[in-house]
């Protein structure tokens, strides 16, 4: 308390402009605090006072907690946040820091002034909530914003009543916050209690179908929404093209799109992006050619799609002739347009006209720019420009360092590599945790690299182990430099054999019929090796896998993945 007391003290005392620091009329506020005060409404008094709501106006002796409570009211209704927090110190010296009725308020009211911290703390520091339906809904959303789930989890637990969108706030911040299970899970016990889902909780759950991969999952939320009878505006309409596509479905994604009212731009800009992570770049071509028949003008959305899908498939020309088109639909390129453009020319090998273009550009190039261009010398064994890129990105992820590291290696700088390695363990930089999963029978088992938690770990390392050797008798052999290097971009736990994408595809041979195709989603860009091993894999046991990874969709059949090993 003592810390929470400090800081609504210094909120009091403070004359930050961001916080709303003049007294906003409001007669109905003034009248329930200063009921008994007949000057109150004399507009010179007013002009010469700070705050109504100063400490020293507060009665000394006999300030009861009603009191506070209704002064707090006030402040709410005023959004006055100093108010407020002279009023929380008030509360603690007057020893009223545990009444449940002036928390709840004030925590609302930091809560709704752009305070979500100290509302935050006093949430934590107090056993159990009193709030009203409308500031729980609120206060829910807020902590969401900040990422503080678990607190909003215990504000919406402790609700005596909730209605669609207090479900809705809970699911949609679980979204927003990339936990797609815990989403799904707060939707299936939404409807078990019977309450019934509206639009809103259909686009958050859809959302979180899409960033999962879930194909199962989305099927039966599609089926449920049909059920329910939920209307298909623009926004659902994308939503679903978008889970479709990203569930590996583009097939089902292109249905939906020609049954649908196609005059908003996010319907085309969604089937455009689902298309481009498919490698799918003709296509995508030919959906933008349509949107000019059927009279909807592209956006800067549009373009990054379209330049995107040219990326994938290294269609330079067709990606020059639609960047300088934009100006023609009163356009100007942006910095993911630069951006795809540079990705497009790095990846194509032409890194000099590459690089021309970011010094070229009218506007400062970022970090995501300096990336892909470091991303393409990797691909194109280029160490020099490289090193260029690396001193433009101030702020080194452990991506940036494998990249470099794997530049060095692919031409035999070894001593370079080693050099980078050096700098993050000093520098204590870890590389990220690759994770991979895999929805079988309604669930999802997710996996990281080496790992050994799941309940048939045994058979899954068997299946591997089993893999392995067959892929191996198949002349696969391990890509050199990484093993020597270590250089992939998920965390060696264990050997490459181990990487996660591996383990759940093992577990998705062990639990599914021969022939079956198999799909797997991965939260970073898959290794060279794991892709090698993909292809083989597929080619042996004669089955479609498909990996989606952080860049784009793989679908590996008979030995060759449609990337064309190039992503
Ligand atoms: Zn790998
Ligand atoms: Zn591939």
């Amino acid at each position: 308390m003592q810390m929470l007391r400090l800081a609504a003290i210094r909120l009091a005392s403070s004359s930050s402009s961001s916080l709303s620091l003049s007294w906003r009329p409001n007669r109905t506020a003034k009248l329930t605090m200063f009921s008994g005060d007949s000057n109150y409404d004399d507009p010179s008094l007013n002009s010469t006072r700070k705050s109504p709501f100063s400490p020293s106006e507060f009665p000394h002796s006999n300030t009861d907690h009603q009191t506070l409570f209704h002064v707090l009211e006030a402040c709410k209704l005023s959004s006055n946040v100093r108010a407020a927090a002279e009023t929380h110190s008030r509360i603690i010296k007057l020893g009223y820091g545990t009444y449940q009725s002036l928390i709840s308020s004030l925590t609302s009211i930091y809560a709704s002034c752009g305070c979500p911290n100290l509302a935050h703390k006093l949430c934590n520091e107090i056993p159990c909530w009193d709030f009203d339906l409308i500031s729980a809904n609120l206060i829910i959303v807020t902590f969401m914003k900040i990422g503080a789930i678990d607190i909003a989890k215990k504000v919406f637990h402790n609700m005596p009543t909730r209605d669609v969108v207090s479900w809705n706030s809970m699911i949609g911040g679980c979204v927003k916050n990339a936990c797609f299970e815990e989403a799904l899970r707060i939707f299936q016990e939404m409807l078990s209690l019977n309450v019934e889902p509206d639009g809103f909780t259909f686009a958050s759950v859809i959302t979180g179908c899409a960033r999962l991969g879930a194909r199962d999952h989305a099927k039966w939320t599609h089926g449920l929404m049909i059920e329910k009878k939920i209307a298909l505006n623009y926004i659902l309409g994308s939503a679903l093209i978008d889970m479709y596509s990203k569930c590996g479905k583009i097939e089902t994604a292109k249905e939906i799109f020609e049954t649908i009212r196609r005059d908003d731009v996010s319907v085309w800009n969604a089937l455009i992006n689902g298309l481009a992570v498919h490698g799918l770049a003709l296509d995508a071509i030919a959906i933008f050619s349509r949107m000019v028949v059927e009279n909807v003008s592209p956006d800067s959305i549009t373009f990054v799609g379209i330049l995107t899908a040219c990326s994938h498939c290294g269609l330079v020309e067709q990606g020059h002739k639609y960047f300088d088109s934009m100006t023609c639909y009163s356009i100007q390129p942006q910095l993911e347009h630069y951006g795809a453009m540079v990705d497009l020319l790095g990846r194509a090998g032409h890194l000099d006209e590459a690089y021309s273009i970011i010094k070229e550009m009218p506007m400062e190039p970022d970090i995501v720019i300096w990336r892909a261009l470091l991303s393409a010398c990797r691909t194109q064994r280029n160490s020099d420009l490289g090193e260029v890129a690396i001193k433009k990105i101030k702020q080194l992820g452990s991506g940036d360092y494998v990249l470099l590291s794997n530049i060095y290696c692919s031409v035999n700088k070894w001593d370079s590599a080693e050099r980078v390695r050096d700098t993050m363990k000093k520098n204590g930089i870890r590389k990220y945790r690759g994770k991979s999963w895999i929805e079988m029978a309604g669930a999802i088992h997710q996996f990281k690299a080496g790992d050994v938690s799941h309940l048939e770990r045994e058979a899954i390392y068997k299946v591997l182990e089993g893999l392995i050797r067959r892929a191996k008798m198949e002349g696969f052999s391990p890509a050199i430099e990484l093993v020597l290097m270590d250089v992939s971009d998920e965390e060696k736990e264990e050997n490459l054999n181990y990487h996660s994408e591996k383990l759940a595809l093992a577990y998705g041979i062990l639990k599914t019929s021969p022939g079956m195709e198999i799909q797997i989603t991965k939260n970073l860009r898959t290794c060279l090796d794991c892709h090698y091993w993909m292809k083989v894999v597929s080619r042996i046991l004669n089955r479609v896998i498909i990996v989606r990874d952080r860049i784009r969709f793989h679908r590996f059949d008979g030995g060759v993945c449609t990337c064309g090993d190039y992503w």
